[in-house]
């Protein structure tokens, strides 16, 4: 691997008078009608090229906006020499799914957003899509490496196949530890299957790195809900001598308006995995794909929200509008995925709040009634609070509505463990330097920590745990090989 670069190997002014190539994406008018990847891979000429636009900051911002510390002007280094495997070790130094970070992190809000180039007017070295090209080439070439240290004859279970939960997996597996994954959906993957959609990242980054986990021995177990089929005390029973619990934080809030029981009325999640995910990786009760008709309102104006007014226009609908009660300045999701809608036709109704559902003779939803809201006083979370406007209810036509309301953490696991400490509706209460719950032996970390939060924390939060977890396995007495 190539060292880190002295000031003099970099022509800083000649770098940033360089024109950037652009970021390769499928055109809106062709991806709206197809669920492939938004965008497209580069090819490895123009990778190197925006590579070498980095001009190799003292003190790199994008390294500390980057919540795992990626060193991204080393793997920059390295692709813009064409070592692009040498490039994907360094993103794997401190990552364990670079192939995932580089295609769902709002990057504009991290690394890209503190880039030099953005206070010059021009856009930020694409570190995201470069981070998924290298990750992708050493995938596809020659794949992952599968190297392990000799067996402890110690035994972890993981709770949740979550980006989190799978963080931690690898990192324990790699120690030599014997590791099982138990998830209540009948495939892994957490959110980035049963979840964030196939034109945002294709299902075969999250398989291969199952198939990864496997090889390194990982065991895994579905359907299964721990709390309800099996308690963390069993597990101990069973011989786990630590637990990780990554559930998540994945209960849809309530839409709770007359008429949000009438048909073509859908919550996001069983939306989005009848929509987005394989029959067979679907449980029972989410087999049959959506009814989608030709107007559809997406309540919401979140990462969720965007995600499902994006599969409305993939499964056919002729209008897609989004129906937010702040203005698009406080909308909380990611820009892109905003301006990705937007270029697909969706319409935005700012300002906007459903009072009521209607329904035909049928039963199925056929109007929704709205009311205006303005913008009052501060909420606790800083954003100008939306107030109605007495007397402005109006109705639009409708014949299917989404909510997207936003996410609780499920209480079931805090409820259901003894002594496990839990805070704010079930959040998982942890010491952040460990990962450590109140219960000796288990851990946490991901969104059950955090609340409903990003891919990137979760895998931070994991590794921390995965670090203590292997401490707190090496320090117990000496086991056999198994
Ligand atoms: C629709 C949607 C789109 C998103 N888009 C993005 C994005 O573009 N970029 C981004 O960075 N983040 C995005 N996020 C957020 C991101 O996916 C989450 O922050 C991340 O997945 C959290 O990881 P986790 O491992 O903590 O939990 P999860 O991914 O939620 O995984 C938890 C797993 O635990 C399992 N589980 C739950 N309870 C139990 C139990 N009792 N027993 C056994 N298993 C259990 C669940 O089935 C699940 O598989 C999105 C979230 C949603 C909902």
């Amino acid at each position: 691997m190539l060292p880190k670069p002295s000031p003099k190997e970099v022509d800083r002014k000649g770098r940033l008078a360089a024109e950037a190539h652009g970021v390769p994406k499928q055109d809106p008018e062709v991806r709206r009608h197809n669920f492939q990847e938004t965008y497209l891979p580069f090819d490895p000429e123009t990778a190197m090229k925006e590579a070498e636009r980095c001009i190799q900051c003292p003190g790199a911002k994008c390294v500390k906006a980057c919540p795992l510390h990626n060193d991204i002007p080393l793997a920059l280094w390295q692709l813009e020499h064409g070592n692009f495997e040498d490039a994907a070790k360094v993103f794997r130094m401190t990552s364990s799914m670079p192939e995932v970070c580089g295609r769902v992190c709002p990057q504009v809000l991290l690394c890209e957003g503190v880039c030099i180039y953005i206070k010059k007017g021009k856009p930020p070295v694409p570190v995201g899509r470069l981070e998924a090209f290298v990750a992708d080439y050493e995938r596809t070439h020659g794949g992952f490496v599968i190297e392990k240290e000799p067996a402890t004859g110690h035994r972890a279970a993981v709770v949740g196949a979550g980006p989190a939960g799978i963080t931690v997996a690898e990192d324990l597996a790699k120690k030599g530890h014997a590791v099982t994954v138990f998830d209540t959906w009948p495939a892994p993957g957490g959110v980035m299957r049963y979840g964030i959609p196939q034109f945002k990242m294709d299902h075969h980054v999250v398989d291969d790195k199952i198939d990864y986990l496997k090889a390194l021995g990982v065991e895994f177990r579905f359907n299964t809900t721990i709390g309800k089929d099996i308690g963390i005390d069993e597990l101990v029973e069973q011989g786990y001598e630590t637990v990780f619990l990554g559930v998540g934080a994945g209960v849809g809030v309530e839409f709770k308006v007359p008429g949000a029981d009438l048909d073509g009325v859908y919550s996001a999640t069983p939306f989005l995995i009848r929509g987005n995910v394989d029959e067979e990786k679907r449980p029972q009760d989410l087999k049959k794909p959506p009814i989608v008709g030709n107007r559809v309102a997406v309540i919401g104006g979140g990462d969720t929200a965007m995600d499902c007014v994006r599969t409305s226009v993939r499964l056919g609908a002729a209008e897609v509008i989004c129906v937010y009660r702040r203005t698009e300045v406080e909308m909380p999701g990611n820009e892109r995925d905003r301006q990705f809608a937007k270029e697909e036709g969706v319409e935005f109704h700012w300002l906007t709040q459903p009072v009521r559902l209607i329904g035909d003779d049928e039963g199925r939803v056929a109007a929704m009634e709205c009311i205006r809201m303005e913008l009052g006083e501060p909420d606790d979370s800083g954003r100008r609070r939306p107030v109605p406007i007495e007397g402005s209810e109006f109705t639009m036509e409708v014949d299917t509505v989404i909510s997207a309301l936003g996410y609780w953490p499920d209480p079931l696991l805090g409820e259901k463990t003894q002594d496990l400490a839990t805070h704010d509706w079930g959040l998982i209460t942890i010491d952040e330097e460990t990962g450590a719950t109140s219960r000796r032996n288990v851990f946490a970390g991901g969104d059950d920590v955090l609340g409903p939060n990003l891919v990137v924390t979760a895998v931070a939060q994991a590794k921390v745990a995965a670090k203590a977890m292997h401490e707190y396995l090496m320090g117990l007495p000496g086991k056999v090989d198994a």
